[in-house]
């Protein structure tokens, strides 16, 4: 009862303006109370609203909203066959990266040894993907397992996204040499939101996860490009400092809100660690919920993630079972979201037979998953 109330009352006092407090204040008063789910799920996602309305809404159709709504809808009453399209896409650049974080599949030998230097999404494969979702697509991030700004045709993915009227977003490091005419040719692109991966406020913090990576160099980055934005006056894209929070960084989260600006950024984000006892808790909560209640994950409706060779994926769950949907290299987009083995993967949710799911889906559900692919 005592958390309703501050919940109720938190709710009430926040304006949009405030919400980019808020994760600090969530993580902090958690911590010191011992309670959290609550208010910490509809504060966070205010300020998720928050960021992404004002990417979207430049976008906006009635078309593509309408798409929205009946895809919610559709994804409530666990449709197999869907009528809607996914409202939202990633897309892959590349798969690689020169960091080796801790906890990310980059720092595994078996991800690693699959990985080849020309693993670069073509151009024209990422229009043809995505020129048949445009209509109906709420945004595109370009994004999955690598570091996006490797990719070698990403500012062509952001203008051809641009030219068929999807907002564009993607995460980074930005811990690589950029030049100032690579930093021009950026910001031009339009691209609309970059959410800066630094977990720290310190290089000591900071380098303790994102092995390989430099402060230094992420903070002249991000103020290049802030300069950038300033004298060619444009608003976009907008640089998000998007702080996981560990045990070892925890004390450092007051300083992000103290300096996100003076660094350049525009907002930050902070969202905690996945392998943190909560997320992992809560995770266990959402999936024993999708398999007791019959209910489908959200990912399987709203989101199609596309690997830089074309195989398409539910969601960015880690699987090296070699399992995927299609190809979208070789089909057609919207067949293989409306193929036997999408609709059979949603379906599977509904039925809850372990043996009919997608093997990462099962891995989920903590069932045990079928043999990998042959
Ligand atoms: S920057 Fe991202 S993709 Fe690269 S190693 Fe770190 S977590 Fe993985
Ligand atoms: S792998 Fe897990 S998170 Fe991804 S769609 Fe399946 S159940 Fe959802």
């Amino acid at each position: 009862m005592r958390d309703e109330g501050i919940g109720v009352s938190l709710r009430l006092t926040v304006t949009l303006r405030h919400a980019r407090q808020l994760p600090i204040i969530m993580i902090m008063f958690s911590r010191v109370s011992g309670m959290n789910n609550m208010i910490m799920k509809q504060v966070g996602r205010l300020g998720y609203f928050r960021r992404h309305v004002s990417t979207l809404l430049p976008y906006l159709t009635m078309r593509k909203l309408s798409n929205l709504i009946l895809n919610i809808i559709e994804h409530r009453l666990v449709i197999s066959s869907p009528r809607s399209l996914p409202p939202y896409v990633k897309i892959e650049p590349t798969p690689l990266c020169q960091l080796r974080c801790t906890g990310c599949q980059q720092s595994e030998d078996n991800f690693t040894a699959t990985l080849r230097h020309d693993m670069h999404m073509p151009v024209d494969r990422f229009r043809r993907i995505l020129e048949p979702l445009a209509p109906t697509l709420m945004g595109v991030s370009l994004s999955y397992r690598g570091e996006p700004l490797l990719g070698r045709g990403i500012l062509d993915m952001i203008e051809c996204a641009h030219e068929l009227g999807v907002a564009v977003s993607f995460p980074s490091n930005l811990s690589m040499p950029i030049t100032a005419q690579r930093a021009e040719r950026l910001v031009k692109s339009g691209v609309d939101t970059i959410y800066i991966s630094l977990d720290g406020a310190s290089a000591r913090t900071y380098e303790i996860y994102r092995r390989g990576g430099r402060f230094d160099l992420v903070l002249k980055n991000v103020a290049l490009l802030a300069e950038t934005k300033c004298r060619l006056g444009r608003a976009r894209p907008r640089l998000i400092w998007k702080f996981v929070a560990f045990e070892h960084n925890r004390h450092e989260m007051p300083e992000v809100k103290q300096r996100y600006r003076q660094y350049g950024f525009d907002s930050y984000e902070i969202v905690r660690d996945v392998d943190s006892a909560e997320i992992v808790a809560s995770k266990r909560r959402r999936f024993k919920d999708l398999r007791e209640k019959r209910r489908g994950c959200f990912w399987a409706w709203n989101t199609l993630t596309v690997a830089e060779n074309g195989d398409v994926h539910p969601c960015c769950a880690v699987d090296h079972s070699g399992h995927s949907l299609g190809n979208a290299s070789a089909g057609d987009i919207l067949s293989i979201w409306r193929g036997a083995a999408y609709t059979g993967l949603r379906q599977a949710f509904r039925t809850g037979k372990p043996e009919e799911m997608f093997p990462s889906c099962a891995r989920c559900l903590g069932h045990r998953a079928r043999s990998p692919a042959t």
